[in-house]
């Protein structure tokens, strides 16, 4: 592949040597669960992120599970999410014995805040916004109702960490905000990793607890809990990375400027607006003959992906939840025309140009 979508051994290849004293100074010290690291990533990540707490665990998927339990999302419960987020946003409240409630989507993959209230009832404890692909959800709509009914905010910004609205960061707006550390994300460890923010310190000092088997001590268990804690192993990774990551968001927002200079006019995707900071997570286009358009690209050796072909309420998991075809047009006309281009940050710029000159040429311009 001369462009790939993605190539995770070349971007960590220029850090090798970094990355080897990192493995063999966790290796001696002997913590690795829990340890310094964690702790030291907590107290940057909470400061990039101007958040009074953070917690470092073990997924971006428990980071939503905690942040729901602590919020009150118990069995009977019911929150409002999208159909058209990674699988992990649902799965976290069925797994918490609450019911999703979709809501469908504007024109940029986002939730449609003008659908939320239409849904609300006395069941509805919280409110899931996906802030999508590095650009948030309008938050400040969202909050908005969150306040009118009492309802909890949980903001899925696994894709989003150093995104900004009104200059606000992503995962403030709401009671709490979680975030993934998957190799695929912006902030990646080297296996699996999340972390939360939050300004509540009951809400952080319960999540704290629970993540560790809600153990307030080495015995006592006030709550039973969870094992989702970070390996310091991935926290140093972590601490080390999240020093280049201003740079990468940077060059990521650097590349959609390429994109967007370059690619033809006839071709969809959504602008930034002035009140965003988008950090392009990843870049989606819309466009008539995806699955060809996909083809004829890796044909000419750029490899592509797709976010999400499904989307969830017609996934077979979702059966149950009594979704059907038709429920969200925008969401699932979008599942057909969505195609995400490379934008990572070690693409040159004639990459970019490359993609867009064969994407031009494949819609007619
Ligand atoms: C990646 C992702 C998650 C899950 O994060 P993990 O760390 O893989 O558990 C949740 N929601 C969205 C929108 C994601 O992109």
């Amino acid at each position: 592949m001369k462009i790939p979508y993605v190539n995770l051994s070349r971007q960590n290849y220029k850090y090798r040597k970094n990355l080897i004293s990192i493995f063999s100074k966790i290796l001696d010290s002997g913590e690795y669960v829990g340890g310094k690291e964690v702790i030291n990533f907590e107290k940057k990540i909470s400061q990039f992120c101007k958040s009074k707490y953070a917690v470092a665990l073990n997924s971006g998927t428990d980071a939503l599970t905690l942040a729901m339990h602590v919020c009150g999302v118990r069995r009977g419960d019911e929150v409002i999410t999208t159909p058209n987020s990674f699988i992990a946003s649902t799965a976290a409240i069925v797994h918490l014995g609450a019911k999703p409630v979709f809501v469908d989507v504007l024109d940029d993959q986002n939730i449609d805040p003008n659908k939320i209230e239409k849904v609300i009832t006395k069941k509805t404890r919280c409110i899931m916004p996906v802030h999508l692909t590095g650009r948030m959800s309008d938050m400040k709509s969202i909050m908005k109702i969150a306040k009118k009914y009492k309802i909890k905010v949980v903001e899925d910004s696994a894709q989003s960490i150093g995104s900004k609205l009104y200059k606000k960061n992503a995962g403030t707006f709401g009671d709490i905000g979680c975030f993934s550390a998957h190799p695929l994300k912006n902030l990646n460890a080297m296996g699996d990793g999340g972390y939360l923010i939050t300004n509540n310190k009951t809400y952080y000092k319960k999540i704290k607890d629970l993540s560790n088997h809600g153990m307030t001590n080495r015995n006592r268990v006030k709550n039973f809990g969870y094992v989702s804690r970070m390996d310091n192993l991935q926290a140093a990774i972590l601490n080390f990375k999240l020093s280049h990551l201003k740079r990468i968001i940077l060059k990521r927002r650097k590349n959609f400027e390429i994109y967007k200079k370059n690619l033809s006019r006839n071709i969809f995707f959504p602008f930034e607006k002035s009140s965003e900071f988008n950090t392009y997570h990843t870049f989606v286009i819309q466009v008539k003959n995806r699955e060809k358009l996909k083809k004829y690209l890796f044909k000419n050796k750029v490899s592509t992906s797709i976010h999400y072909p499904i989307p969830i309420h017609l996934q077979p998991a979702a059966k149950k939840l009594g979704y059907k075809k038709g429920d969200f047009p925008a969401t699932e006309n979008q599942s057909k025309k969505i195609i995400t281009l490379p934008i990572h940050q070690d693409l040159k710029k004639n990459d970019i140009i490359r993609i867009c000159k064969l994407v031009n040429k494949f819609v007619g311009n």
